[in-house]
């Protein structure tokens, strides 16, 4: 037919939101939209570092991609994308091949490993339905091999290699987990350590340094050793090494240390840092007026000229703006300038703590948290109103 196709890579944050809003604006037969994404559900990135640590189920992180978009409107294909071939505005799946007229790229982020040794194969990430379940079990496998073996001290020490927002809010979730599986694997809590180890020389880099310094404070009451100040500079498969050549001798890594662009966009041959694109003004890739780059793929910067970091907040605003200008595009319309509105920053410390900053206002402990739970319900909400929220919410 003649009619526009649009293909959407990835149904995470951003892809979700560029399919609702394209399902919304789109008129019958306007155009053919089909989403592509490697499983038929949609999970909650943001809330991976529970289930990590198994202090929430995966039944709360995930919903099926049906529930959310009109397939009726909406091809929804699943299938693992292979590569992106511009030259011929064609998308190479591992089980076929789908040509565009537009390309939205919402693919997520990778573990950047800068090259440190031993990581790759040693130390597990936080990253997707997959990767989560794999660290709960790894987990709960060291205790139970630890009964069987009590020399293997080792085997109840965990090193969190990095202390961002992502690895502070899993050293939380650990720490509150690990008093019930004490309890279950008969285990003296005197004997675990979680060290989170930090390159930078403070822990949650760039982030308000009193809400910094109270966090430290509720991990460290929880059990948590900080290793500030000291880059890994090896993972070995009996556990780290750091640059002072000091070693740490776990079981258990989960690395936390940074996240990078996808390798199929640095593979489809477009500029990137780090794996991610310099997008325009209004989402394009360079000298690609019919590919949108969006979410943890996508590089924009504020007016002070730092760039802002990939986080889902952003690449669900880009979304909405993004479905925008393609049927803007469409339709001969102006497309429209995106410009990021920040709502803030909540970060999870566990069990009813907390910190935030919105606007100028700093939050920290019970009042935080249920920020982060009202950012985690709108979120349900926007995508799948209050059906999704009753489902999935947590209100406790
Ligand atoms: P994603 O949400 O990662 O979605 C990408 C999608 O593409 C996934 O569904 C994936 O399965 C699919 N996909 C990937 N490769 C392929 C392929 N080859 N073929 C088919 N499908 C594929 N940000 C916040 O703003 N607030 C928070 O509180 C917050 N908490 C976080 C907590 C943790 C533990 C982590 C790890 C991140 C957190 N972030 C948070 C960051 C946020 O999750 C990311 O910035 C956001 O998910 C990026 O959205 P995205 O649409 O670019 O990609
Ligand atoms: P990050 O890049 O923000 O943090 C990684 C940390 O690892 C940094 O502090 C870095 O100094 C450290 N590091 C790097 N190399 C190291 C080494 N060799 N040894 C020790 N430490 C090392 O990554 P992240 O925490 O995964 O966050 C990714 C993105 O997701 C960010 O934009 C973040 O804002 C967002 N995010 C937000 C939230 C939230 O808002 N609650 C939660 C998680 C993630």
């Amino acid at each position: 037919s003649s009619i526009p196709k649009i293909v959407v890579l990835g149904a995470g944050y951003g892809g979700i939101l560029t399919a609702q809003k394209l399902q919304k604006e789109l008129n019958y037969n306007e155009a053919d939209v089909t989403l592509v994404n490697r499983h038929d559900y949609h999970y909650f990135t943001t809330h991976l570092h529970m289930p990590a640590a198994g202090t929430d189920s995966i039944d709360h992180t995930r919903v099926q991609i049906s529930k959310l978009i009109d397939e009726f409107k909406i091809d929804l294909v699943k299938s693992n994308v292979q590569e992106i071939r511009l030259y011929d505005k064609k998308v190479i799946l591992e089980d076929g091949t789908l040509s565009y007229d537009y390309l939205i790229i919402a693919l997520g982020g990778e573990p950047e490993s800068f090259g440190i040794p031993g990581l790759a194969e040693h130390a597990m990430t936080i990253r997707s339905i997959n990767s989560v379940r794999l660290i709960r079990q790894h987990i709960e496998y060291q205790f139970a091999r630890y009964k069987m073996d009590e020399n293997r001290k080792d085997r109840l020490n965990f090193v969190i290699g990095g202390a961002g927002f992502s690895g502070i809010e899993f050293v939380a979730e650990l720490a509150d987990r690990i008093p019930g599986l004490c309890k279950e694997y008969d285990v003296d809590p005197a004997l675990v350590h979680i060290y989170n180890v930090e390159a930078a020389p403070t822990a949650l880099p760039g982030f308000d340094p009193e809400l910094v310094e109270y966090a430290m404070d509720v991990l460290k009451k929880k059990g948590v050793t900080f290793k500030i100040g000291t880059a890994i500079k090896e993972c070995t498969p009996k556990g780290v090494i750091l640059a002072t050549d000091e070693e740490i001798k776990s079981a258990t890594v989960i690395w936390t240390g940074g996240i990078r662009g996808n390798r199929l966009v640095d593979a489809a041959g477009f500029e990137t840092m780090r794996g991610r694109v310099k997008i325009d003004e209004y989402l394009r890739a360079p000298g690609h007026e019919n590919v949108f780059i969006i979410g943890d793929n996508s590089l924009m910067f504020n007016e002070e000229g730092r760039p802002y970091p990939p986080t889902a907040q952003i690449a669900m605003q880009q979304g909405v703006i993004c479905a925008h200008n393609v049927v803007a595009s469409i339709r001969n319309q102006q497309p429209k300038k995106f410009v990021f509105s920040n709502k803030g920053t909540v970060a999870s410390l566990g069990k009813g703590e907390a910190i935030a900053t919105v606007g100028t206002k700093k939050f920290k402990g019970w009042t935080a948290a249920q920020l982060k739970k009202l950012v985690d319900m709108r979120y349900l909400f926007i995508i799948g109103g209050i059906p999704l929220v009753l489902r999935k919410g947590r209100f406790f």
